[in-house]
């Protein structure tokens, strides 16, 4: 019945690519062309960043390889994070423009992206997903929070609690977008706050955003969670930039 139903639907309204707007025969979300067009990011990538290595000919990876950045960082206030692919042209159209189709339906097959991405976290055992209550990419207004909506489908699929009150964004930011690396920190600093510390002290929380450039904005909220009792942060996003 069910089949049958989705069935109509599909004749009546053919699921669309995401990107281009072909009709599909199933829905997946996406063309085989628009599909191959991503820069997943695969093996070889930093065990703890998930920064993806160059690989060169000859050159083995171990399996818990750390990048230069991480061997040297200080901080570690996100334990394990992970992204989907390699923000680009082609991803920023996959991330931002959704003309084509209903948002549930983008929402949904991005949300499989981030669950595929995030297996190593995943194995982790962690208690809460969490929305990074701010958009950096306020290129355009938004009515909805695109991290929030990806969180929904992420906690379906892995059967993790959503929380999406505890942190919040407490000031108006200036768009990330537009400041560089050191102001972006300061822009950042005490941007936000937990409103209930209770429901995440002790609590192995995911920090789920559409796209990571500097991680500044992760750190800053991963640092929040922990001041406040998180047991350990970790982040899962979309996309990150290649660096
Ligand atoms: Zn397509
Ligand atoms: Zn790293």
């Amino acid at each position: 019945m069910k089949e049958l139903l989705q069935n109509l639907i599909n004749l009546l309204l053919p699921p669309r690519c995401l990107i281009c707007g072909k009709t599909l025969g199933k829905n997946n979300g996406l063309c085989a062309q628009c599909f191959n067009k991503i820069k997943f990011i695969s093996t070889p990538y930093c065990e703890c960043c998930g920064r993806p290595f160059v690989s060169e000919a000859g050159l083995s990876f171990n399996k818990k390889a750390l990048c230069g950045q991480c061997l040297h960082r200080s901080d570690k206030y996100i334990k394990m994070q992970r992204s989907a692919f390699i923000y680009d042209d082609f991803a920023k159209k996959l991330i931002l423009d959704f003309k084509f189709y209903d948002k549930t339906v983008s929402a949904e097959t991005l949300a499989n992206m981030l669950f595929t991405a995030g297996r190593d976290i995943w194995q982790q055992k962690p208690d809460l997903l969490i929305p990074v209550p701010l958009h950096r990419l306020r290129l355009l207004t938004r009515r909805y929070n695109q991290s929030a909506l990806l969180v929904k489908f992420l906690a379906l699929k892995t059967g993790i609690a959503a929380d999406y009150f505890s942190l919040r964004r407490k000031r108006n930011t200036i768009p990330q977008v537009k400041l560089s690396g050191a102001s972006r920190r300061k822009n950042l600093r005490y941007a936000f706050n937990v409103h209930n510390s209770e429901a995440i002290k002790n609590k192995k929380v995911v920090l789920i955003d559409d796209v990571s450039t500097t991680g500044s904005t992760l750190r800053e909220c991963a640092k929040t969670l922990q001041k406040a009792g998180a047991k350990e942060v970790f982040a899962v996003t979309l996309a990150r930039t290649e660096d």
